[in-house]
């Protein structure tokens, strides 16, 4: 049994609140994780209705051996309880041209495609790779998972940033090398994976594509789902409160020091640390005293940007698309101008780029025999835009379904069972997400680092963030970090405890 320093509590159970719960737990904490909703896993929820399967949210997984680490905390090995199992290809792109493009695992393979559309491309992609590589060993591996905390941190950082031309933009670094329009688009798409416009999210996040290439990119058999299921067992086995269907309404502060947390019906959690999972500009927003809401950052809200929005249609389909890849990216005729209507003119555009997920493709698990379970993603503008979705969301369904059983799905409409869909509107009502952004504030290089929401309050000594809108970012890998950096400024504070004891 450990010997127990402290309480901390947990608001929020999605990955990150999960793995800083884990970690402080395997540190000989008494901790108690927290959230509104009933089962644990955040943006990570699963559906099930009428036979068919959907995760809700995350579905490729990358960097397996942030998953893997929690387990060992305990002693216990990941893959004894769920399979991440290769996927190839890792995506195929469907572009408007009726053109595909398949992104597997094996560069060999993966310049096999480029050549299809461009032979001269096929160095430009290696000069890509290399420079995802020296951005990567920076970017990820000295950055990810230290704090931000302090100005001097950043400032000690900044020679490498410049070096790695970080105040460019993702697309700004795939087009130098990248010449054919259509790969152009496939090789910078990532930033849309963690919330970001490719022609203003900062390069650093070029790094992801050397990240797919050194372990890989995979599917947890039995869904997300199932990925989330084990850890609720792991954060049970470990001795971990889990507290569910609780909402938290304040963090309550005595002396710049975190006391406890309330919730919406009035019972009070003491504790020695909190650790918030839930957005961070929420948490300030809405949970804070107004004395400390403005003192956390720099970037006042009215220049803050936030993530896109997501629409999110789930359904079945009566037979099976077999030609459908596990990951499929539909790309619709514009590019640049409809990543400008959603992120910056905040319009709904009559055109749409999709993200497709066929689970069936992989795991026969997600729908009844001879049938496919599939979720489509549509970034959106975010709230801050003038959208009614309760009118736009049904029209929205039915224009992608069209779209669909246009090209890649045909007669999508006579076989199609029990759509439905979530909307930015959601986002805010399920997981208290501000303006419904699908990935908290977009990761532009002002809102990256020392920039972005610190893993620990500047003013709060015993308050921590480990979520997508605190350093170093959204997306699974980021949130993972994001907990090891506020194991990290706990170690630090007990040290520091320790040398004031003795
Ligand atoms: C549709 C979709 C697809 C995605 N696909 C991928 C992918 O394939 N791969 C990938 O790596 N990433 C993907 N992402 C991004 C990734 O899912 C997220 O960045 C990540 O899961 C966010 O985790 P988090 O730890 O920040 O917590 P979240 O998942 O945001 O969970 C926070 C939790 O805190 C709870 N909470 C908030 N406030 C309170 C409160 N006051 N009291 C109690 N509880 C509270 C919320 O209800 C929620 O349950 C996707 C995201 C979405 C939405």
């Amino acid at each position: 049994m450990l010997t127990s320093k402290g309480r901390v509590v947990v608001i929020g159970a999605g990955f990150g609140g999960i793995a800083a719960a884990l970690r402080m737990r395997a540190r000989g904490y008494d901790v108690t994780l927290l959230d509104r909703l009933a089962k644990i896993g955040g943006r990570a929820q699963v559906f099930k209705r009428g036979g068919f399967k959907h995760d809700a949210g995350p579905t490729v997984i990358t960097a397996p051996f942030l998953f893997d680490e929690l387990f060992s905390l305990f002693g216990e090995k990941r893959e004894d309880y769920v399979e991440f199992r290769s996927l190839d290809p890792w995506y195929r792109f469907y572009f408007h041209t009726g053109e595909q493009f398949d992104y597997r695992p094996s560069v060999e393979d993966t310049n096999a495609e480029i050549r299809r559309f461009s032979a001269d491309d096929v160095a430009g992609y290696a000069r890509l790779l290399r420079t995802s590589k020296a951005i990567f060993e920076i970017g990820f591996e000295k950055l990810a998972d230290k704090p931000f905390s302090k100005f001097t941190a950043m400032l000690a950082q900044i020679p490498s940033l410049l070096k790695l031309q970080s105040y460019l933009s993702v697309a700004g670094i795939v087009n130098r090398y990248i010449k054919h329009p259509l790969l152009r688009q496939a090789f910078s798409i990532h930033p849309l994976l963690v919330g970001g416009n490719p022609f203003s999210t900062t390069s650093i996040y070029a790094l992801i594509h050397y990240l797919e290439r050194r372990w890989g990119v995979f599917f947890a058999m039995g869904g997300t789902g199932h990925l989330v299921a084990e850890l609720d067992a792991l954060l049970r086995r470990s001795g971990v409160n889990i507290i569910l269907k609780t909402d938290i309404a304040s963090i309550d502060i005595k002396n710049d020091q975190a006391v406890g947390v309330t919730t919406t019906d009035g019972t009070y959690f003491p504790a020695d640390r909190v650790i918030c999972n839930g957005d961070p500009p929420t948490v300030y927003k809405q949970m804070m005293p107004a004395a400390h809401a403005t003192r956390k950052r720099l970037m006042p809200e009215s220049l803050t940007q936030y993530s896109m929005g997501l629409y999110v249609l789930f359904f079945g389909t009566k037979k099976t698309y077999d030609d459908i890849a596990h990951h499929t990216i539909w790309m619709g005729p514009r590019y640049k101008e409809l990543l400008a209507d959603i992120f910056n003119r905040k319009i709904l555009a009559d055109d749409f780029s999709l993200y497709l997920h066929r689970p069936t493709a992989t795991d026969k698990s997600f729908a009844p025999d001879g049938c496919d379970s599939f979720y489509v993603l549509c970034p959106v503008p975010n709230l801050r835009a003038d959208i009614d979705w309760t009118e736009t969301g049904p029209l929205l369904q039915q224009r992608i379904i069209d779209a669909l059983s246009d090209t890649i799905l045909p007669n999508l409409n006579e076989v199609i069972v029990d759509p439905f869909y979530m909307t930015p509107e959601d986002f805010k009502k399920d997981y208290r997400s501000m303006h419904g952004a699908g990935f908290s504030i977009a990761p532009i290089f002002l809102q990256s680092a020392w920039f972005r929401f610190h893993n620990r309050d500047p003013h709060i000594s015993n308050l921590y963030f480990a979520a997508a809108g605190a350093h170093p970012g959204a997306g699974i890998p980021g949130v993972l970090c994001s907990a090891k950096v506020v194991e990290n400024l706990i170690i630090e504070d007990e040290e520091k405890l320790a040398i004031t004891a003795a």
